[in-house]
């Protein structure tokens, strides 16, 4: 086969941005439109991985709509939830405290898992929840979940939507290719993708952008995540890993409730809307110094005149104590569970509020109650972990 060069590749990909900028001017309907943004946002996110070493000049386009677009409402959701918000960060910091968590227990056993091994686990998880639209993209997915690229990504997955050549791709950290973590972010992923389907599904396109500007942005993705741990667990599989892959969730949501405390501790600052908030209220960092201190636990914590970014924090944050909250509900009835989470997923991005959690049956004060999450805490302290 001939050697293709770079400059060949990112003239068919300049290319194929001309025409689908050109398809776009054309689109006689928004959702034609959207499809079309969606697939080039897409295009532009693959192409601007550093791994990739392409040098393509972001098109005019995506400048164009992103200047345009409403990503910024999200600050205003933010700021319109600080208070609910800060209670919630506060409560599940403190339910670290209450139970002890065992900060420095040694959970470091890795298992191998061998790349059959991968996709099996991944059919016969998603297999398990008898869903019509699991079926439906595993069935278009084939053989092919993944496409891997580098092992030196900053994260560790993301999911690349490519709507005008019905497509998804995920993209995975090579790094942990040999370990279980890797099979968790491909779920993960794949998590954001059954979100997506939904929506198409439902012909709810304009939900596509309209979802990005909430703090439940992670929320599907995590569900499915958490979940696929404890389907791990109650079958048996990979015992060995199993408590390491929970610490690793818990810790997780415990940093970025720490995050989301600072930042509502610090406020956002409305007029300069920014990705990022600079931590430099000393008086109230230092009350999240003291919460340190209660837990004895320090590590990856936001400190004093650390940069954070408001998106990221409060939707992983949000994102990790839903998905346990989730789960709780999803194990009680699964089949009916599935039902309301579905309707939730469509209802979400037009309120952008905790009460659209209502129809899944969780309610602001059962979060606030922190009875799951003590519930799950505990569970996870004191069983022995083979099974439970
Ligand atoms: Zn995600």
């Amino acid at each position: 086969m001939e050697e293709i060069t770079y400059e060949e590749i990112e003239k068919e990909i300049e290319d194929l941005y001309k025409k689908i900028e050109y398809l776009y001017g054309k689109a006689n309907t928004k959702s034609k439109q959207r499809r079309l943004f969606s697939t080039i946002c897409a295009l532009d996110k693959i192409c601007s991985e550093d791994c990739l070493d392409l040098n393509i000049v972001s098109s005019h386009l995506i400048k164009k709509l992103y200047m345009e677009s409403k990503f910024f409402d999200y600050y205003d959701d933010v700021n319109y939830n600080l208070e609910i918000l800060k209670e919630l960060s506060l409560v599940v910091i403190n339910t670290f405290k209450d139970i002890n968590y065992p900060f420095y227990k040694n959970y470091k056993s890795r298992d191998y898992v061998p790349d059959s091994d991968k996709n099996n686990l991944i059919y016969t998880y998603f297999n398990s929840f008898n869903d019509q639209i699991i079926d439906k993209f595993i069935k278009k997915a084939g053989d092919n979940y993944y496409l891997e690229f580098s092992s030196d990504l900053a994260f560790e997955g993301a999911l690349y939507n490519l709507p005008i050549f019905k497509k998804y791709i995920i993209h995975l950290n090579t790094a942990n290719d040999q370990n279980l973590f890797y099979v968790i972010s491909a779920i993960h992923e794949m998590g954001h993708a059954y979100e997506k389907e939904i929506f198409y599904g439902n012909g709810e396109v304009n939900l596509l952008d309209m979802y990005k500007e909430t703090f439940f942005y992670e929320v599907s993705s995590s569900f499915f995540e958490y979940t696929f741990i404890n389907f791990l667990n109650e079958n048996n599989y990979y015992p060995k890993e199993i408590k390491y892959e929970y610490n690793l969730f818990y810790l997780e949501l415990l940093k970025n409730a720490f995050k989301t405390y600072s930042i509502c501790l610090n406020g956002i600052d409305e007029v300069n809307n920014s990705y990022y908030i600079k931590l430099d209220n000393k008086d109230k960092m230092e009350e999240v110094e003291k919460l340190k201190e209660a837990l004895n636990y320090y590590e990856k914590l936001p400190n004093y005149n650390d940069k954070l970014s408001i998106l990221d924090s409060v939707i992983y944050f949000v994102g990790g104590l839903l998905a346990i909250n989730l789960y709780n509900k999803y194990k009680d009835n699964p089949k009916e569970f599935m039902k309301k989470f579905r309707t939730f997923l469509v209802n979400y991005p037009r309120s952008g509020v905790f009460d659209s959690l209502e129809v899944v049956g969780i309610t602001k004060e059962e979060l606030l109650s922190s009875k799951v999450l003590k519930k799950e805490l505990n569970k996870f302290i004191n069983s022995s972990y083979i099974k439970r």
